[in-house]
């Protein structure tokens, strides 16, 4: 077997995954042997949404030794806490999923339990108090926690939204200052080898051939290499995620930009709204087998809070993934390897997380279907979690008002996630498979939120002293409600830090 090291790795496509990708490659395998060329045309340009992330993020611009105040200017970006979705259980509730978690362990017994006990006593009050994020971004404030320095603030987790486009712009002057070569140009022809039928190189517009040993496709939602070119084919999961359309259009900020994402649910869909420094992103995903394009523009503009910037754009996807991420020689990143819907901010996590696990098997040129197999293993089992955490939206549902909700109220669910409803409704607990995304807070926020109310409490509660409980639990609610009455709104501590752009 060839042991011969990649010498040229391809980018095709320049959006967020891709510029994701040649910063992060050029980092870790940009030597003077090994050449990473990145390939766009601004004739076709990027999808250009996908504002809203989750702390992850953080994890990946800290290894790229991104400067976080630099990078919240250079994007118009804002911090956000959770998301808070509106009309989702029934029309008129409202919950909050934090980043983190809620209060703290006893005796290794989750805090959900202790809160759900005390809840049976008839107190505890909301579990929304226990989660430094939530009590944070009900108070519409925040400021970061200072490292070492052990206090509530201590317990608050935070992602960011950003400008894409402009997040996509400051990764290319890293990626390009670290020797990632941009080429500008429509690709035309992807050219296979006759034996392997690995790609040997891809034809531009003006006849010029760009040849590398892998092939990393962030050519959006077509799939230049993996499907148009390898048929690698597209596993359809739209009969669980019906969604299929969205609108997307930019409002004025009407003060300062509030620490999280809102989803607001309509009757075949959800309207998201994300607070940048220097305007508010709202958009309505909506399934149009239930609802008309013009429907979803009307609910989408009576919806809006502030001054409209431009009219909305309409997006069409389907959800799912690319039945093998890694074909041959080509790993598909970002839109081109799969979609699943923006309600919880995942695909550009997913990019990060591909991006990750490709370092991580990072092949040789003879490229083993090991690696690949592993690659391939690794991304489903991210794709399905993150799915069914999305279906739990939908499924957890008592909303009956329309044909859509009754629809995805009723609907058969995988497996998996058959598995995590039943086990919540007996005695409320959750079990975080080994790589699992979302940790068993958010499942409690979703669960609790949405109104899943499990039977009872884990039996194993009755073995605290519940006097002891409930003061553990006031002393949790009022030292973060304490704390988060002090922190300052959004806007001042971006200007206070010097991270708001002036734009
Ligand atoms: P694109 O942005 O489509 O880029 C494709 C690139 O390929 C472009 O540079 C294009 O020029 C190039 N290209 C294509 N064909 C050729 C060719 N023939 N020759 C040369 N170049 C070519 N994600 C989140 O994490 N959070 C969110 O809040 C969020 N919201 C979203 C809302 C909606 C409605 C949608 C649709 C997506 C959302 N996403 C979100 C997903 C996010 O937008 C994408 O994951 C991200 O933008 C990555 O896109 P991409 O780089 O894969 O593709």
């Amino acid at each position: 077997m060839s042991e011969e090291p990649i010498g040229r790795i391809v980018i095709v496509g320049g959006g967020t995954a891709g510029w994701m990708a040649a910063a992060a490659l050029s980092r870790y395998f940009g030597t003077a042997d090994r050449r990473v060329t990145l390939i766009e045309s601004d004739a076709i340009g990027t999808v250009g949404v996908g504002e809203a992330t989750i702390p992850p993020i953080r994890t990946f611009n800290a290894k790229l030794e991104i400067p976080e105040d630099e990078f919240l200017r250079a994007t118009n970006g804002t911090f956000k806490l959770g998301i808070e979705f509106v009309n989702w259980g029934q029309i008129g509730d409202r919950y909050f999923h934090p980043f983190g978690f809620y209060g703290q362990e006893f005796h290794g017994i989750a805090f959900h339990q202790l809160w759900l006990s005390e809840r049976e006593r008839g107190g505890g009050g909301k579990i929304d108090d226990y989660a430094m994020s939530a009590v944070a971004a009900a108070e519409r404030r925040f400021a970061r926690p200072e490292p070492g320095i052990q206090s509530p603030l201590a317990h608050l987790q935070y992602a960011f939204h950003f400008d894409a486009s402009l997040y996509a712009r400051y990764l290319r002057k890293r990626a390009e200052a670290q020797g990632v070569e941009r080429c500008e140009g429509k690709i035309v022809k992807v050219h296979r080898n006759s034996e392997s039928g690995d790609v040997d190189s891809v034809q531009l517009e003006n006849g010029e051939r760009i040849s590398g040993d892998i092939f990393l496709d962030c050519s959006g939602f077509r799939g230049l290499l993996i499907e148009e070119a390898l048929g690698a084919g597209y596993e359809d999961w739209s009969h669980w995620l019906p969604m299929d359309s969205a609108l997307a259009m930019p409002t004025a900020n009407a003060g300062s930009p509030d620490p999280f994402t809102r989803s607001t649910a309509h009757s075949a869909g959800w309207q998201w709204r994300i607070p940048l420094q220097h305007r508010t992103g709202n958009g309505h995903v909506f399934c149009s087998e239930y609802m008309s394009q013009e429907e979803a523009d009307r609910l989408l503009k009576e919806n809006l809070g502030g001054e409209i910037l431009s009219e909305p754009r309409l997006l069409r996807f389907k959800t799912g993934m690319r039945k093998k991420a890694w074909s041959h020689n080509v790993v598909s990143l970002g839109l081109s390897s799969g979609f699943l819907e923006p309600l919880e901010s995942t695909s550009i996590h997913l990019i990060q997380n591909g991006i990750a696990k490709f370092i991580s098997l990072f092949p040789d040129r003879s490229i083993s279907p090991v690696e690949r197999d592993e690659y391939n293993r690794i991304m489903r089992a991210s794709y399905e979690d993150i799915r069914d955490f999305i279906i739990l939206h939908y499924k957890a549902t008592q909303r009956d008002d329309s044909e859509f909700w009754r629809y995805v109220r009723d609907m058969d669910i995988p497996e998996t996630l058959k598995r995590k409803f039943d086990l919540w409704r007996l005695h409320g607990r959750i079990f975080r498979d080994q790589a699992e995304l979302f940790a068993t807070p958010s499942w409690v926020a979703v669960m609790i939120g949405q109104n899943i109310w499990p039977g009872g409490h884990d039996p194993i509660v009755a073995s605290l002293n519940s006097n002891e409980v409930a003061a553990t639990l006031r002393h949790i609610a009022n030292a973060y409600s304490q704390t988060a009455k002090q922190l300052p709104t959004q806007e001042e501590y971006l200007r206070r830090t010097g991270a708001w752009s002036n734009a």
